[in-house]
C-alpha cells in the first residue's frame, strides 16, 4: 500500500516513546535499566517536538502510541508532549500513558487529558504498597472521564504472570526466534530520539555491549536522510529476524520464566 505521495504506508501495532529515564522507583529487574544510570537521560520538550514530528513523517499509522518512562508523569512538559502527539491523532488509535501509580498528574496535565479524553487511556502498574497513589489516581481518572486499566503486580494473579529478566548482556542460549519483539512490529521503541526494534538494542549500544549497528536503529534527532530513505530503513528493521544484541538476551516470550515485579534496590 502507498500513500498519496507514492510512499510506502507503514502501519504499526505499537510504538513506545520513553519521555524520561527518571523514576520514583528503583526496580531490580527494570526493563529500561533505570536504576543503573548515574544520570538518567531526560530530553527537553524541544527535542520531543522534533522526534514526534519526524516519527510521524516516517510512520503512517499506529494502533497504540505509548508514552512511558522511567515514570512518565515526572516529565515537566508532559502536557506539551501530549498536546504535540495530538497533532497526529489521525495517525493513531489511542495514546496510552504508562505510570507506576506513585504520582498524581499536575493540573495542566489534567486540562490536556480532559481535552483529549476520547483518545487518552492510562495504564497504571500497581506494585502494592509502593504504588501509593493508585486508588487516588484511578478515582481522578474516572471522575474526569479518562479511561484506565490497573495492572496488578503484587500478591497472586500477577499481570502476565510477573516480570521477566532480560539478563545482563552476557551470552545466552535463548532461542530468540521466539521473542515477541522480533514478531514484526511488536512494540517499536523510541529512546533518546533513537528508534529501535527493542529496548535491549538501545541499551546494549548505549553501554557498548554491542557496537552501534546503523542498520538496527534510526537517530531521529541527527539523521538527516530524506523520509523515503528513512521509511525504507524502518521497513528493513521491522523485517529483521535477529538483532545484534539477541545473543546477549533472555528475550520475552510465553514460556519466559517470570519473577517478582518491582523488587526495590537499596
Ligand atoms: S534483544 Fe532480547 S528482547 Fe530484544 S528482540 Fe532480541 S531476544 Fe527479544
Amino acid at each position: 500500500m502507498y500513500n498519496e505521495k507514492g510512499l510506502r504506508i507503514i502501519s504499526l501495532k505499537r510504538t513506545a516513546i520513553t519521555i524520561t529515564f527518571r523514576c520514583t522507583l528503583k526496580c531490580k529487574l527494570c526493563g529500561v535499566e533505570i536504576p543503573f544510570y548515574n544520570v538518567p537521560p531526560h530530553l527537553s520538550y524541544n527535542d520531543f517536538e522534533r522526534i514526534i514530528d519526524r516519527y510521524f513523517q516516517i510512520v503512517d499509522y499506529i494502533d497504540e502510541f505509548e508514552i512511558s518512562g522511567g515514570e512518565a508523569l515526572m516529565h515537566e512538559d508532559l502536557s506539551k508532549i501530549i498536546e504535540k502527539s495530538m497533532q497526529y491523532k489521525h495517525k493513531f488509535n489511542q495514546l496510552l500513558i504508562f505510570t507506576n501509580g506513585t504520582i498524581i498528574p499536575k493540573t495542566n496535565v489534567w486540562d490536556t487529558l480532559k481535552k483529549h479524553r476520547s483518545k487518552c487511556h492510562f495504564f497504571i502498574s500497581d506494585y502494592g504498597h509502593i504504588s501509593s497513589k493508585v486508588e487516588e489516581l484511578a478515582h481522578l481518572l474516572a471522575e474526569n472521564g479518562i479511561t484506565y486499566r490497573v495492572k496488578k503486580y503484587y500478591g497472586s494473579d500477577l499481570h502476565c504472570g510477573g516480570w521477566v529478566d532480560f539478563g545482563n548482556f552476557s551470552p545466552t542460549t535463548y532461542d530468540y526466534k521466539k521473542c515477541y519483539y522480533l514478531s514484526s512490529d511488536y512494540c517499536i521503541q523510541i529512546r533518546s530520539g533513537e528508534i529501535h526494534m527493542c529496548g535491549r538494542s538501545y541499551r546494549a549500544m548505549e553501554i557498548g555491549a554491542i557496537e552501534k549497528n546503523k542498520n538496527e536503529y534510526i537517530d531521529l534527532l541527527n539523521d538527516t536522510s530524506n523520509i523515503l530513505d528513512l521509511k525504507k530503513k524502518l521497513i528493513s528493521m521491522i523485517n529483521l529476524k535477529e538483532l545484534s544484541v539477541c545473543k546477549l538476551c533472555n528475550g520475552l516470550c510465553k514460556d519466559s520464566p517470570r519473577f517478582t515485579p518491582a523488587e526495590q534496590l537499596e
